[in-house]
């Protein structure tokens, strides 16, 4: 894929600063080798995330201006509800704060319709842990099912987990496994399916819309609620027309509404393809009995139904941005960006994620070093040179992440130990992403030279964002400078 022009001009700048490698060293020290834990300012090219760190649009701060902050039936609210209903068809509409807003007030709904049809558990007997299946629960997704009293379970196919081999639809459902593990649930058991467009977990992967299809359709025939986890839909679109023929010809909005007639509930991040720094949906097709209960939790959760966790400025902004996501010319450029980071890196002769997915690359640091061992966090090794190397903060998608098993207390096996350097939205030029490529190859040159990392403090519960921890030698990163 060549290298597209950015589609817009700057209209307004900020100011980003480089530090010294020295800086950086005390700063990573700090920050307890936990590269959640730094401060921003001491980050000259953030990769963390796409997730509210895209950059609105001169119409995204327009429409924020037209904000009605009445506290209900806000102006603001029917505008978004209108978009939601226009692109996804979906018609009654929740705001909530961020994805994980959603996912809060949703799950224990679906949760307790599978309890209800259950019948009280007999006196002594252990309460049924409904499950939830999906090609890969995001991790925050995991978590609220674990608070909702359910069992997430991942049936991603076996493709995603060969980075080296290149396959079009690393996002998919694995459908034999799917059918399996909806049988060994009892269906009546499931209490939801989860299809993750793009697969985030899996490295901003697509999922075929044949895939969608045949997987809400075996949920369908069980009635088990299709929820559609929406953060990058129009990225996952954007390679459906691109990689299937059968919809080639066909608009993003068009592939858009086809993937969601799949669907009856989708919850969204806004923060990603949309681009509003904060923000969040919870959107029903027709069950109004799920409607009415996610509204009913809205309330003690998130706030009245017609905002939720949103100011009536941003469900604007958030108005808006539902449109840009869907602007063809912006993801070929977008999405470019990201595989010619991708391509820097394969000519480079470091190990990626084949192809790149839709929001980041996707580094395999298991490859890359061999010699630190998965308890001991590559991935998080090699976050940590590439931020002494040049500043470049990315984040690790792996053993650390992934954490222990909660009945046994052992680390969970991790498939994968990845580097995701994430690209925010119209954020950083092509420049930008040359000068992360220079600087990765550049560590990849002494990689024998990294060692692997040993806790200091583990906090029970998503542990990654807190943690800190130690290099297992002393001062490599000195050492190796
Ligand atoms: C980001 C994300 C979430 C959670 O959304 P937040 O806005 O971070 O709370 C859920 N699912 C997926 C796939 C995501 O990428």
């Amino acid at each position: 894929m060549t290298r597209i022009p950015e589609p817009f001009r700057i209209k307004m700048v900020e100011r980003i600063r480089q530090t010294t490698r020295e800086d950086r060293i005390a700063a990573l020290e700090a920050a307890g080798h936990n590269l959640f834990l730094l401060r921003a300012e001491d980050v000259y090219i953030d990769l963390l995330t796409d997730s509210g760190t895209g950059a609105m649009s001169d119409a995204q701060w327009a429409a924020m201006m037209t904000g009605d902050e009445a506290y209900a039936g806000s102006r603001s609210f029917y505008r978004l509800q209108d978009a939601v209903a226009d692109l996804f068809g979906y018609p009654h509409v929740v705001p909530t704060h961020q994805g994980r807003g959603a996912e809060q007030i949703l799950f224990p709904v679906l949760v307790a319709r599978v309890r209800d049809r259950a019948g009280r558990p007999a006196a002594g007997a252990a309460d049924i842990r409904p499950v939830f299946l999906s090609n890969h629960h995001f991790d925050t997704t995991a978590a609220h099912v674990e608070i909702a009293g359910g069992r997430a379970v991942d049936v991603l196919t076996p493709d995603a987990y060969d980075t080296a081999r290149p396959h079009d639809w690393k996002g998919n459902f694995d459908l034999v496994r799917l059918a399996a593990e909806i049988e060994a649930a009892g269906p009546g058991n499931v209490a939801g399916l989860i299809i993750t467009i793009t697969c985030n977990s899996a490295g901003g992967q697509p999922v075929a819309m044949d895939n969608i299809r045949a997987a809400a359709a075996m949920a369908r025939a069980h009635d088990i609620p299709v929820v559609i986890d929406s953060a990058r839909f129009a990225e996952n679109a954007w390679f459906i027309k691109q990689r299937d023929p059968a919809w080639r010809d066909r608009s993003i909005r068009e592939i858009v509404a086809a993937i969601y007639a799949e669907g009856d509930v989708l919850t969204m991040s806004a923060k990603k393809d949309p681009m509003v720094n904060m923000g969040g949906l919870c959107a029903v097709r027709r069950d109004l009995d799920i409607f009415q209960a996610v509204q009913a939790l809205c309330v003690p959760m998130e706030g009245f139904i017609t905002y939720g966790g949103m100011s009536g400025r941003d469900m604007d902004a958030l108005a808006v941005g539902l449109y840009e996501a869907i602007d063809e010319a912006f993801l070929d450029y977008r999405i470019a960006q990201v595989a010619h980071l991708g391509a820097r890196l394969l000519t480079g002769g470091v190990p990626i994620q084949a192809p790149t997915g839709g929001h980041a690359v996707f580094v395999d640091a298991a490859r890359l070093l061999p010699h630190i061992p998965a308890d001991r966090f590559p991935a998080q090794a090699l976050a940590n040179a590439l931020y002494v190397e040049a500043g470049v903060r990315g984040v690790e998608i792996g053993s650390l992440l992934l954490g222990r098993d909660p009945a046994t207390g052992m680390q969970k096996p991790s498939r994968l130990e990845l580097l995701r350097l994430t690209i925010p939205r119209r954020v950083y030029t092509n420049d930008h992403m040359d000068y992360v490529a220079d600087a990765l190859i550049r560590v990849k040159a002494r990689a024998d030279s990294l060692t692997g990392l040993s806790f200091v403090h583990e906090p029970r519960v998503l542990r990654h964002f807190t943690a800190r921890l130690r290099p297992d030698q002393a001062e490599p990163l000195r050492r190796s400078a």
